[in-house]
């Protein structure tokens, strides 16, 4: 099929790798190069304009950090709307919020675009592996139509409810997942402290009913190692905390905890900066403690 894709970042790019082996792709970032090198690479068209992008193509999936980043994208001559053809199918694999998208939806339901949210989870390394878990909001008809589309790099492709649910469920998800990086910045650090071993501890913790995702994969991978990679970067971590604040806001519900950590997430985000990784907060406790998680 002539699918195009927008946004060639940490997560984006590994996705249009996938797309690249089965569909003929087009790839457009904001920063030229980078989709000029992919195109060298991987045999994609190199569009010039978001618009040149999503001329002819059928499908069209953007991966930006923010949903008003993808409406921005839409507008003005050289706009993604202008170039987007009648009746093609609009994935939109940003992590956003329903709100924005619900907005882009209706802008683009008179030229029958059919649009869904559809973020994605796994990581980097969920992505290169094309086992990512897609959370998608939308109609039944449009969802059957992307997913094969998402097949390319998802292995979980679920349809959570109407439009901007996807949204919702990964600004859940991923406010749980700061809360397990902060718990364990926390808990792992008062171990070590306590004078227990840090691979110990963490493999007992893993053989123990407090593991979780973060314990058994991300802190044995980069904190334990001390190998640190930049694979997500924490602004955009409380970019989804942020999300799921107005959410529960929406909802009339108080979520003491949640409100909690996204004020720590927040504050971390201001003091270690837009580049920081999210497991950096990790790295900053030890150092506030004086230890390491090593071994
Ligand atoms: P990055 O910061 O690595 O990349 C962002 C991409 O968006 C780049 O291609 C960048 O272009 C482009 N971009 C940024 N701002 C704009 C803009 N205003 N207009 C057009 N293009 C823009 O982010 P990620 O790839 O990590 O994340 C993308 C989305 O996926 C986010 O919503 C994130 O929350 C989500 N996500 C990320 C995961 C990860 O592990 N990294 C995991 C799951 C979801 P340029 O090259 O010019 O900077």
């Amino acid at each position: 099929m002539k699918v195009s894709f927008l946004g060639l970042g940490a997560i984006g790019r590994p996705m249009a790798v996938h797309l690249a082996k089965l569909h003929e792709l087009t790839v457009w970032n904001r920063t030229e190069e980078r989709a000029r090198a992919f195109g060298a690479k991987h045999q994609a068209r190199v569009a010039s304009t978001p618009r040149d992008a999503a001329s002819g193509a059928e499908v069209v999936l953007t991966c930006l950090p923010t949903s008003q980043d993808v409406e921005r994208l839409l507008e003005g001559d050289a706009g993604l709307e202008a170039g987007l053809e009648r009746g093609a199918l609009f994935i939109d694999c940003t992590s956003g919020d329903a709100a924005t998208s619900r907005r882009i939806a209706a802008r683009l339901a008179p030229k029958q675009i059919a649009f869904v949210d559809a973020p994605v989870s796994g990581g980097t390394n969920g992505a290169e592996a094309g086992a990512l878990t897609v959370m998608v909001g939308g109609d039944r008809a449009a969802f059957d139509r992307a997913v094969p589309i998402l097949q390319a790099f998802g292995k979980r492709i679920v349809l959570l409810g109407p439009l901007g649910s996807g949204d919702a469920m990964k600004a859940v998800n991923n406010t749980l997942l700061g809360v397990n990086i902060l718990a364990l910045a926390e808990g792992l650090t008062a171990l070590v402290k306590a004078g227990v071993n840090p691979k110990l501890a963490v493999e007992t913790l893993n053989a123990s009913s407090g593991r979780s995702f973060v314990s058994e994969g991300l802190i044995p991978d980069r904190v334990l190692t001390g190998a640190w990679p930049v694979t997500f970067r924490l602004a955009l971590l409380d970019k989804d905390v942020g999300i799921c604040m107005g959410l529960l806001d929406e909802l009339g519900l108080p979520g003491p905890l949640l409100h909690r950590a996204a004020e720590l997430l927040h504050e971390a985000r201001a003091a270690l900066g837009e580049q920081a990784d999210y497991l950096a907060p990790i790295r900053r406790e030890e150092q506030r403690s004086g230890v390491e998680i090593r071994g």
